[in-house]
């Protein structure tokens, strides 16, 4: 079978097998996003209050055992870290615009923006690992990596709206890498009753550790404060006696990162500065594994499909083995 007809044979059956198991928006099972995990733990950053000390960098290398990413001329020991790398798993990027004059001013200012896994609440990345080796704990809602079950394919990376799995190029056996909220084999802090590194370090409480919703609660609440007045901010984990530092209220955004966005994340930012400009993505409040798992698991219901798919390939295969046979009948007749 030539592969032209095995491809025109596979979308026509794939098309009629479409039809016939009757699909339409009425017999689509909608799968829904998923709800947050019922102790549901995340972080918040709040961009306000961020010095782009890079502590929270350093803890989370340490950590994890990641090397700093060096400079070029590989003299200076300091983390050149600007993105997420298979070796930074956690970073602080700058927004800037114009002159620079003033933090957490769109324009002519600069601010700071957090990048590392969100936690989603309803995870791409999970979703499309064929093996489980993405998973979603259900009762934390922390998303963790798991490299015995990886079969190395990257959908995670493609299934990742945020672009934080990170595979190691480098490595001959490479692995993916991602933050694991301090919770993978052999660290697990936050079973233990612990914080994420970087939100223990973190010297503002720009990067704040709790439970989704007392952070959810701590974010709803700075965005009714009144700019200009001074506010008791906490530090270190929100639900475990917090230390506490004054500071003025900034104009922050109305908008809490993650309280929607393509089903939630356990971990929210909030800022003075729009996201898109802080580089977020575009996302609709459905989550995309609730629209492809609504789509596969319609599309293999009963096993219509593969079953309409087979029939009509292992009827094209029969057919051209009669048109093959007919053919070789008027050789031999010549
Ligand atoms: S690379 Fe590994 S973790 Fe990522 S989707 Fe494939 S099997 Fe799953
Ligand atoms: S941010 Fe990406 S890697 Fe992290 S849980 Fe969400 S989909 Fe997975
Ligand atoms: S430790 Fe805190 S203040 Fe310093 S860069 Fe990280 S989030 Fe910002």
């Amino acid at each position: 079978m030539k592969r032209r007809d095995f491809l025109k044979t596979t979308l026509t059956t794939t098309l009629g097998s479409t039809a016939a198991v009757g699909i339409s928006s009425q017999s689509v099972m909608a799968r829904g996003n998923l709800k947050p995990a019922p102790d549901a733990v995340g972080m918040l950053y709040d961009s306000t209050l961020c010095v782009g000390c890079k502590a929270c960098v350093s803890a989370c290398k340490k950590t994890n055992n990641m090397p700093p990413v060096q400079a070029k001329n590989k003299k200076d020991t300091a983390d050149f870290a600007r993105d997420l790398s298979s070796k930074t798993l956690n970073v602080i990027k700058v927004y800037r615009n114009g002159n620079l004059a003033v933090k957490d001013r769109q324009i002519n200012g600069f601010a700071f923006e957090k990048r590392s896994c969100m936690h989603c609440v309803d995870p791409g990345c999970v979703s499309v690992c064929p093996v489980t080796a993405m998973r979603h704990n259900p009762i934390t809602g922390i998303v963790t990596y798991h490299a015995d079950a990886c079969i190395g394919c990257r959908n995670c990376m493609v299934g990742c709206p945020y672009n934080v799995p990170q595979f190691e190029y480098e490595n001959p056996f490479g692995q993916i890498q991602k933050c694991q909220m301090c919770n993978q084999a052999g660290v697990e802090k936050i079973d233990k009753g612990g914080m994420t590194s970087c939100a223990e370090v973190c010297p503002t409480g720009a990067t704040l550790f709790g439970s989704r919703k007392s952070l959810m609660a701590e974010a709803k609440k700075r965005m009714a404060l009144k700019p200009g007045e001074v506010y008791n901010y906490p530090r270190g984990n929100l639900d475990k006696k917090p230390s506490h530092h004054e500071k003025e209220i900034p104009i922050y955004k109305k908008h809490i990162w993650g309280e929607k966005e393509a089903g939630g994340t356990n971990v929210l930012h909030i800022s003075s500065i729009d996201f898109d400009k802080l580089g977020m993505p575009p996302l609709k409040d459905r989550s995309s594994a609730s629209v492809a798992e609504t789509v596969q698991h319609t599309l293999y219901q009963y096993m219509a499909l593969p079953a309409v798919a087979l029939a009509g390939l292992a009827f094209t295969v029969a057919k051209n083995s009669n048109n093959d046979k007919d053919n070789d009948n008027k050789g031999d007749k010549k």
